[in-house]
């Protein structure tokens, strides 16, 4: 039985800025079902608080409890790895700034790890200086692994493709990463709901980290059809989603929905 539904947001319930059909009224449904839901994200580049903002300014029914960010994961990760207080942010602001309520330094004097993060504020000084403390052996880690982001006018270059110019000068990769596919976000959602893995679903458009977390997690994997990932896409994975839809908007459907939550 699944207690708490959690959502990616690119893809699944918006794209290029705009509300996929169906989805406040799925959102809607879970709540007459008393099933909690949460929006999740790899994106760094703001802080939950401002997340919050976002999600509210385009009448989605978030609250500062449901909104589950790769910076949030990214504390648990560095915390588990005892690495800090003392950091290297290659980073927007925000990210330093939520970092920095969590107890966290972004300091160019002898940090204990650099901390690569969605950095749409990238200058060739941050990414030199953050080579360089690579170079001298300090751990690399990263908030999520996605090279590109989606945008209307084409991807975004993103943390993964930062990850990547630092390891072609280095040839050291991230020793951990923090967001989807991986532990911490998955941490994240069990502690703030109190719930085991098998207990969550994942809605979201993308099989490499989406689906391959829900499988490798042993959550519920829902794959929705409306953002990055087209039918043909899935056999290139050695893994199934649990359930496939065309969108959220599916789920109006009674049948479909119970697939949702059984
Ligand atoms: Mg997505």
């Amino acid at each position: 039985m699944i207690k708490v539904v959690l959502f990616d947001l690119d893809g699944t319930v918006y794209l290029g800025g705009k509300l996929i059909k169906g989805a406040n009224s799925l959102f809607r449904k879970l709540q007459k079902k008393g099933v909690p839901f949460a929006f999740m994200t790899n994106n760094s580049s703001i802080g939950p608080a401002d997340y919050l903002e976002k999600l509210k300014s385009l009448n989605l029914p978030a609250t500062k409890d449901n909104i589950l960010t790769s910076c949030e994961a990214a504390k648990l990760m560095l915390d588990d790895l005892k690495l800090g207080p003392k950091i290297y942010v290659l980073g927007t602001k925000k990210f330093a700034e939520y970092l920095a309520s969590v107890g966290f330094e972004n300091t160019e004097n002898n940090p204990s790890a650099v901390l690569v993060g969605f950095d749409k504020e990238l200058t060739f000084d941050k990414l030199t200086a953050a080579t360089r403390f690579v170079h001298k052996g300090v751990p690399l880690v990263a908030s999520h692994p996605d090279l590109e982001c989606p945008s209307p006018d084409g991807p975004l270059s993103d943390a993964g493709m930062i990850l990547a110019a630092i390891k072609s000068s280095t040839g050291v990769g991230p020793k951990a990463i923090a967001g989807k596919p991986n532990r911490w976000i998955v941490k994240l959602a069990r502690e703030k709901f109190g719930v085991k893995n098998d207990e969550i679903a994942i809605v979201g458009d993308r099989m490499s980290t989406d689906m391959r977390m829900a499988h490798k997690f042993g959550m519920k994997g829902v794959l929705v059809l409306s953002g990055v990932t087209k039918r043909a896409d899935m056999k290139k994975f050695n893994f199934a989603p649990d359930v496939i839809v065309d969108s959220v908007a599916d789920f109006k459907d009674d049948k479909v929905f119970s697939k949702l939550l059984n």
